[in-house]
């Protein structure tokens, strides 16, 4: 598709609710329904050139405030610019894309948590195709696999596939771990181990579920909820999948293709990021970079002025309405006067899982077709490894590629404070011990810390997302919390975009419910792009993780963690 068509006239932009009209509440009013707004302008002005001239000039001195410069902010952005608006952008980075950004060190490229760019939203396609050339829009084989015990294993697992590669006598013990577990199945099967033990047996259980499943999400298996591994597991029955092994091809009828496609930037993620960023700057938008929102200032039940701090100076700016992709506990603490306790009180209740690679340079004789390995050894902390050089070739340089190797920590633990090359002698030592590169194969190497990659779902959390959900709707209703962190929900780019463009629309006077966007797919288990996570327990005030997990288990992790799905993922992502 070609370049996007910028409605610069104003007479081709639709009317925005003027910031006035829109949603006036008192102040103070309590948590309740929303108000039904007064009666939306008409579209078309009815004044005439003038009233467009006027409403075009309070457009300008009151922009809608976008929070963010990831997928989220900047979607929205793009197509309020699109609408003829002017928005203005804070992002409290030094560049843009947000989780989604793409990471240059000394010329290598790295797509942290790695991005496939798949979605069942069309409009978002249309979106894609439209900001980045279609040239530069490159269609990529997709392939992972399990690494396990010096072994590639199939992901999605395939029964005999993995038997094979555990060996003989491991399958025939794997065979009778099973027949036990069918015959004297765990008597506890509420949660996710004993759910899982009574369908798989002991030993295939802790080769395949749960080293993994504990480096991603930092909290024992036993105490997750059985039910999300339900959800994610119901199709595999390894009886059935060792039969199906055995028959002729056109008798299977759940055998996974291995590879799949994925459309991919040329340059990673961010790729997508930087040229919308500048599309939307050479529409009269606004990005400013290190440029963090400290203060969204309430008044008569609306925000109407937002504050943000860039190069040591405070400045103050009117807003018609603020989209915040900014992590929700922080943005109940922007705003002014302070929400009540009980708000304040949920946001800090909100938790998050945090991470980090290491990418290291290794020579390409050390390169493996996948786009990602998962590493269920229990000795390793590492819980995957990305191969920049197969997501795109333009990542790397020649001769060379670079492994990114994921650690799943919780801000502030002591993996997350380790200096730099004390992690990349880790990594490397862990790359060598797992034999997939020889003593003096890594060149050097680099570290990039994700806070908040994860939203944490714990047993409270909807709870806490529900009130402050509610009380921004009922008193500052022209604060808009769309995104993955900004909404606190396992978005990803897809749906955090969609999120942004149904407030667009929302902002023009439509009625979306934006929180249903990734809520229907959640649990899909074939081909969906939604992202979910189990339930995890509490961490406590202080924000620490359940402490029953050593270091190296205290990892968690995006993509792709336990093997058992047949047809689709159980990405945490
Ligand atoms: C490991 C991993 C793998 C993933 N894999 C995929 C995948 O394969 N495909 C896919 O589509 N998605 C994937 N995702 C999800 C994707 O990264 C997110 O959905 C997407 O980046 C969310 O966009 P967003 O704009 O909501 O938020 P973010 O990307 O978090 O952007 C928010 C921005 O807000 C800025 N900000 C925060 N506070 C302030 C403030 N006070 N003032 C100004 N700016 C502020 C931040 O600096 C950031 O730039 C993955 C995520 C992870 C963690």
């Amino acid at each position: 598709m070609g370049a996007p068509a910028f409605s610069s006239s104003p007479s081709l932009r639709p009317h925005a609710q003027p910031a006035a009209l829109a949603d006036q509440r008192p102040p103070g009013l309590p948590i309740g329904p929303r108000p039904t707004p007064p009666p939306a302008l008409p579209r078309t002005p009815i004044w005439g050139p003038l009233t467009c001239f006027l409403d075009m000039a309070e457009q300008q001195e009151t922009p809608v405030v976008i929070a963010g410069a990831g997928p989220g902010g900047l979607t929205a952005a793009y197509l309020l610019t699109k609408q003829g608006q002017h928005p203005l952008v804070l992002e409290a980075d030094d560049q843009v894309g947000g989780i989604s950004r793409t990471v240059e060190r000394d010329g290598w490229r790295f797509d942290l948590g790695g991005h496939r760019f798949f979605t069942k939203v069309p409009e978002v396609e249309t979106l894609w195709h439209e900001i980045l050339p279609e040239g530069d829009f490159m269609l990529r084989p997709r392939m992972s696999r399990i690494y396990y015990r010096g072994k590639f294993i199939d992901y999605p697992l395939r029964a005999m596939n993995a038997l094979r590669n555990l060996g003989f006598i491991e399958a025939v013990l794997c065979g009778f771990s099973y027949i036990w577990a069918r015959v004297r199945p765990p008597k506890d099967q509420n949660n996710y181990e004993g759910w899982l033990v009574a369908r798989f047996g002991w030993r295939l259980y802790r080769h395949f579920f749960k080293t993994y499943t504990e480096k991603v999400w930092g909290v024992p298996v036993s105490d997750m909820p059985a039910d999300w591994a339900a959800q994610r597991v119901k199709n595999l029955d390894l009886r059935k999948a060792v039969i199906n092994a055995f028959l002729p091809k056109h008798g299977q009828t759940d055998i996974t293709t291995l590879i799949e496609e994925f459309q991919y930037p040329k340059y990673g993620p961010g790729m997508m990021w930087e040229i919308c960023a500048d599309k939307v700057k050479a529409a009269g938008g606004t990005v400013e970079m290190q440029a963090r929102l400290t203060t969204i200032h309430v008044e008569h039940g609306r925000a109407t002025k937002v504050s943000y701090e860039q190069g040591g100076t405070t400045h103050t700016v009117p807003a018609a309405h603020v989209i915040s992709t900014m992590p929700m506990r922080e943005l109940v603490h922007t705003i002014d006067p302070p929400p009540p306790a009980e708000v304040l009180a949920a946001a800090d209740d909100l938790h998050y899982r945090d991470y980090l690679t290491v990418a290291l340079v290794v020579p390409q004789s050390r390169s493996f077709p996948d786009n990602w390995i998962y590493i269920h050894a229990t000795d390793v902390e590492v819980g995957r490894i990305q191969n920049y050089g197969s997501w795109s070739p333009y990542l790397v340089k020649d001769g060379r590629t670079c492994l990114g190797l994921e650690y799943f920590v919780f801000e502030g633990d002591a993996m997350w404070n380790m200096a730099d090359d004390d992690l990349i002698a880790l990594g490397s030592k862990e790359l060598i011990h797992l034999g997939l590169a020889a003593e003096g194969d890594v060149e050097r190497g680099y570290v990039v810390r994700v806070q908040k990659a994860y939203p944490y779902y714990d047993f409270a959390y909807k709870d806490n997302v529900d009130t402050i959900r509610k009380w921004i709707e009922a008193e500052a209703p022209n604060i808009h919390p769309v995104g993955r962190n900004g909404m606190h929900k396992y978005n990803n780019q897809d749906h955090s975009m969609y999120t942004a463009l149904l407030t667009v629309e929302n902002i023009d006077g439509a009625d979306h419910d934006v929180w249903t966007v990734n809520v229907e797919e959640e649990y899909h288990e074939s081909g969906s792009t939604g992202r979910d996570a189990p339930v995890l327990p509490r961490r406590d005030s202080q924000g620490q993780g359940p402490d029953h997990l050593g270091q190296g288990q205290g990892q968690g992790h995006e993509h792709g963690h336990g093997l058992a799905q047949p047809t689709g993922t159980l990405d945490p992502g």
